[in-house]
């Protein structure tokens, strides 16, 4: 019998589950061909020593070069790798969440297929989840070969996103974290289509904290995201976070209603006390323009919300298997 805890201070002995290995690392993919074999022994070298087992599970997001075809190597290679693949390109989060849906560990690590994130910090998220807490984030304190436009949109993006969401999702921070199994059971429980991982976890709760590591340039290849993909990433976050932005509308509404009032009182005035007939169709023209702006803005925050219902209602699987191979099958099978 296990007892439950009712402290807020994280427990000191966690319980190994024999069925489980200790940590699963779970690899989203994307043309990434020239990183994949080193990812492999970098991570192999990094938990050669780990006790109580390990496993690796990638995820193929519809690569279109020789990406697959390395991870099905790797796969029959070494047996700790499982290997998932998509039908087509379904996106980013998308294969993180079928990689945790098939993770198999007692902890789960999300981690860049590019060697972004170092995988020597897992270990000391390792340590932190030892102490008992559930949820650890990498917190980047530096980020190497990104564009300064992509760390400041990031920048402001993540301070955005953390005034209007409802749960607080810590600056700053990747996909790069480490999960105990309770969070990946209640994150596997989320049935949206439209995802925003980060966000996700974050609202699942339990106990949080982060260890800070420097991101590193990507080891090969170019970024999978573009400044639009990041862009409609974020307005995904931020749509998914929260409703905030409908209530954007509301002000901009009120803000635009009184300043025509205000103007309106303006002219009326000076035709009345002043005797000034109305000036032009400057303002004319000006006023419209600003109301049309404000209209089509205000329709595109709603279709959004719009478009969000239908993704919805559709339900939509998240993604075909085109092929699989389980680590924990052909460890039985074989
Ligand atoms: N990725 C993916 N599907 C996509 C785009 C990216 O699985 O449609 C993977 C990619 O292979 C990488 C991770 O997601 O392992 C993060 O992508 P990337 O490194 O390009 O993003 P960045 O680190 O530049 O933000
Ligand atoms: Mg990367």
């Amino acid at each position: 019998m296990h007892s439950n805890t009712a402290s807020d201070q994280p427990t000191t002995k966690r319980q190994r589950d024999p069925n489980r290995p200790l940590l699963s690392i779970v690899v989203p993919v994307f043309n990434e061909e020239d990183c994949l074999e080193a990812l492999h022994q970098r991570l192999t070298e990094v938990f050669a020593d780990l006790e109580d087992g390990y496993e690796i599970i990638f995820i193929n997001d519809g690569s279109r070069d020789r990406s697959a075809q390395i991870m099905r190597q790797l796969a029959e290679r070494d047996p700790k790798v499982g290997y998932y693949s998509f039908s087509r390109n379904f996106g980013h989060e998308s294969a993180t969440s079928c990689g945790l849906e098939r993770a198999n560990g007692q902890t789960v690590v999300i981690i860049d297929a590019d060697l972004q994130d170092p995988p020597e910090v897992i270990h000391e998220m390792l340590e932190r989840w030892r102490e008992g807490y559930d949820l650890i984030v990498g917190q980047r304190t530096k980020r190497d070969g990104e564009t300064l436009l992509t760390k400041a949109t990031s920048y402001l993006f993540y301070r955005l996103l953390s005034r209007v969401s409802e749960v607080e999702v810590p600056l700053d921070t990747g996909d790069f974290r480490l999960m105990d199994r309770s969070v990946v059971e209640a994150f596997n429980q989320l049935p949206e289509r439209n995802r925003f991982v980060r966000g996700m976890i974050a609202w699942t709760g339990y106990r949080q904290t982060s260890v800070n590591y420097h991101r590193d340039a990507r080891l090969a290849g170019a970024t999978k995201y573009s400044f639009f993909k990041r862009l409609r990433l974020a307005f995904d976050a931020i749509c998914g976070m929260s409703s905030e932005p409908l209530r954007w509308i509301n002000t901009l509404g009120m803000i635009v209603t009184l300043l025509s009032f205000t103007g309106g009182l303006v002219v009326f005035a000076e035709k009345l006390i002043f005797g000034i007939g109305i000036p032009g169709y400057a303002f004319q023209v000006i006023a419209m323009f600003l109301l049309s702006g404000v209209q089509l803005l205000t329709l595109g925050i709603l279709g959004e919300y719009i478009g969000r219902i239908y993704v919805e209602v559709r339900r939509r699987p998240l993604y075909f298997l085109a092929e699989q191979w389980d680590p924990r099958e052909r460890h039985e099978g074989s």
